[in-house]
């Protein structure tokens, strides 16, 4: 039959599409990130510039370049502080870039007098983080491509690493480890440890800082780099506007890119660009003294996103009203809070980590984590601008003791402002530069939820379970509130009709910038993931979720148990979840029921109550006391699930499992061990931990 012209169009688009998906854009320039350019002054790479790494250094004259691969934000921060060190204690001429913006086929060009940082955050099961997917398989491939084709590819290849991981998982490092022996196997010299910094025994901070101070020596002895005394040196400058006020348009009052400050916003909707998502439903599924636990179901029809069964919604969140005014206040801005600023990159490869021009209330109301940790490092930065010489003794002691800076400000989950008040004793900070603050504290990152529903059930209405996070500190008067779960709670007092809500003292800009999150409306994205269900229905499953961690579980279940109506057939579904009591804290616990009508005795629901007993049982001692029907379900190909706490509970799981393994199957434990191992990398034992 000929080919009508329809038929063409069709084979046309997708053959282009095809070489587009496949040179990824290059070929016709394609600009990855849409949403690049409505910063101020973005990335050089991401303006057109060069992809190759040598290139990028020569034309910017730079002889240090700091890469991150970075989920949180975290690893991102630690490569901006090794480049304002670097230049300001040694001279470098550094840049930070994302791994995303570059070819790591160019390494072997980088010329040996030069140096090349990484700083690589481990996620989840030992993966890459989301931007450093291509650079890892391209480094650790085994036939990597470099540009010059030589012997011994990197062997002018100077370079420095560091990790960001979790003791509690089973890849610990994992980026790190392997990058480092990748780059070596290609013959590039490291010059100092590659430092692992471990967040699940919570000493990031402090092996970040232990790790740099004998690299940095030992880079200084590599290159004849002479120490000078650092003196700070801004990246940005933020300039007051003669002209603009919060009236005029085109000033950013929290709008997070250019195409929500002109009300044209739309997709794809992903990390650079949120969803503004009316919150369709929202109720706590449980209220005990100053614990509640939230149910949140957020409306995606129209917004052109999807998702998955087991993927996360990420959530936007907006800090606190009385934590934005304490900030403004100490630093001496409250008067100025709605002063416009434009703001510029002093150096052309920084990039301005937010829209602009803009106001330093909404800088901070939006795109700061000014509740956060606080960097010991930083305070000795902000020393040299205290208010008085006594207070800048004090600031250098923190900055210098760890011992006391733990005792300090860490036990009490100060924040800066709350650091800054306590050491100058309210005095105002006026005398630091606001871009310090732009510099040294962390963007504010959109914290992540398991999806609570499942997209076969509703596909259009995505739902969250989070438990507000809220803590008694010894000795401090007030508690410590968690900025997201705080904001939600918020949005949930006024989606039931509470005007102008109020949770544990807090208020929230619920609607927005210029009122735009009215109507009850939060800024989200989906992250996809890989904690998936079998694409088979009928393969039996083991789910393990105590607290929140049910979340995922509560969307497996809605899922099978319409499968099961629907008449297929649907396999043995375990689901262990654990909490306090049965009468607090029991999460969907009407819900289990339809479940159960639906699917039978295919669904088994075994729960652990903590506190009723005279002893405290938890999920895993139920699983060990079914070791009997848990290996026989293994047998048969079950896929085992477990998602919520990954210091305690996680472990624990592994290790039972390979106990209940060893025991029924009359081998020894490190084989029940193996075993355990072994499904985790088939992916028949998935984990969605936190
Ligand atoms: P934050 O303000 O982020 O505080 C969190 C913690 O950080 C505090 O408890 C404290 O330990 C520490 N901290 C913060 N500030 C300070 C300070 N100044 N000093 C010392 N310590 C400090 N949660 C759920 O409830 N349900 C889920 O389904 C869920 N799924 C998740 C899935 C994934 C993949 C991940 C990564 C996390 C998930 N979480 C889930 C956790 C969630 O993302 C948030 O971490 C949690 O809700 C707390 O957020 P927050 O902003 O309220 O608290």
């Amino acid at each position: 039959a000929e080919l009508d012209t329809l038929d063409i169009i069709v084979l046309s688009v997708i053959l282009l599409g095809t070489i587009a998906y496949f040179t990824k854009g290059k070929l016709w320039g394609i600009v990855k990130d849409p949403y690049g350019g409505s910063f101020q002054n973005t990335n050089g790479a991401k303006a057109g510039k060069s992809r190759n790494i040598a290139e990028m250094l020569e034309e910017s004259n730079k002889n240090c370049i700091i890469f991150y691969g970075s989920q949180t934000g975290t690893a991102e921060d630690y490569a901006s502080r090794l480049a304002k060190e670097g230049k300001s204690r040694f001279g470098l001429e550094t840049m930070v870039a994302d791994l995303e913006d570059f070819d790591f086929d160019s390494l072997d060009s980088v010329p040996s007098d030069k140096v090349v940082m990484f700083v690589l955050a481990t996620y989840g099961e030992g993966e890459p983080t989301d931007n450093a997917v291509e650079f890892f398989e391209f480094v650790t491939g085994e036939d990597a491509q470099f540009t010059q084709g030589a012997d011994v590819p990197l062997g002018n290849l100077t370079y420095v690493g560091f990790g960001l991981g979790n003791n509690t998982y089973e890849h610990y490092n994992l980026m790190i480890r392997a990058v480092d022996k990748a780059l070596q196997r290609h013959g590039a010299t490291r010059v100092g440890e590659a430092g692992e910094g471990d967040d699940g025994a919570g000493t990031m901070e402090e092996d970040f800082l232990a790790w740099k101070d004998p690299m940095w020596a030992a880079l200084a002895e590599k290159m004849g780099l002479e120490e000078r005394e650092a003196v700070y040196e801004p990246i940005f400058s933020l300039t007051p506007s003669e002209t603009l006020s919060i009236n005029d348009t085109e000033v950013y009052l929290g709008e997070p890119n250019k195409m929500h400050l002109e009300g044209t916003a739309k997709g794809p909707f992903n990390a650079h660009n949120p969803y503004i998502a009316p919150i369709a439903e929202s109720h706590e599924l449980f209220t005990v003294k100053d614990r509640n636990c939230l149910h949140i179901e957020v409306d995606i029809s129209g917004s052109n996103l999807s998702y998955q069964t087991g993927d996360h919604l990420a959530v936007w969140p907006t800090n606190a009203g009385a934590e934005v005014d304490r900030f403004l206040s100490v630093l001496g801005l409250t008067e100025k809070r709605n002063t416009v600023l434009t703001v510029k990159a002093l150096d052309p490869t920084a990039k301005v980590p937010f829209p602009a021009p803009t106001t330093y209330d909404a800088i901070v109301r939006y795109h700061m984590e000014i509740c956060g940790p606080v960097s010991r490092q930083f305070l000795a930065t902000l020393a040299a601008f205290a208010p008085d010489e006594e207070t800048k003794a004090e600031m250098t002691k923190l900055g210098g003791d760890k011992e006391y800076f733990h005792e300090k400000v860490n036990t009490h989950h100060l924040n800066i402002a709350g650091v800054l008040e306590s050491v100058g004793k309210g005095k105002k900070w006026s005398n630091v530069p606001f871009s310090a603050f732009v510099e040294g504290i962390n963007k504010l990152q959109p914290r992540y939820y398991s999806i609570s529903s499942s997209s076969l059930v509703q596909p259009q209405k995505i739902s969250i379970t989070a438990v507000v996070e809220s803590q008694v500190i010894p000795g401090r008067a007030d508690a410590f509130h968690g900025v997201a779960t705080n904001y939600l709670f918020a949005l949930k007092q006024k989606q039931n009709g509470d005007p102008n809500p109020t949770v544990f003292g807090q208020t929230y800009e619920i609607t927005g910038p210029r009122n735009k999150y009215d109507g009850i409306h939060v800024p989200i994205h989906v992250r996809h993931s890989n904690f998936k269900l079998p694409s088979d229905p009928s393969k039996p499953v083991i789910c393990i979720g105590p607290g929140t961690g049910v979340a995922p579980f509560r969307a497996f279940l809605q899922e099978r148990a319409k499968q099961a109506t629907d008449g297929e057939n649907v396999g043995e579904t375990l689901l262990f979840f654990g909490c306090r009591k049965s009468t607090e804290d029991f999460l969907y616990k009407d819900e289990w029921e339809e479940y159960k009508k639906a699917m039978g005795d295919k669904f088994e629901l075994i729960t652990a109550f903590s506190r009723e007993g005279p002893k405290k049982v938890y999920v895993q001692h139920r699983l060990k006391e079914r070791a009997e029907q848990v290996n026989k379900l293994l047998e048969a190909k079950a896929y085992i699930y477990v998602c919520g706490d990954a210091a305690n509970m996680a472990r624990e799981v592994n290790a039972v499992l390979a106990q209940i393994l060893a025991s029924q199957r009359g081998i020894s434990e490190a084989k029940g061990e193996e075993i355990v191992k072994n499904m985790r990398a088939s992916n028949q034992y998935q984990e969605d931990v936190w």
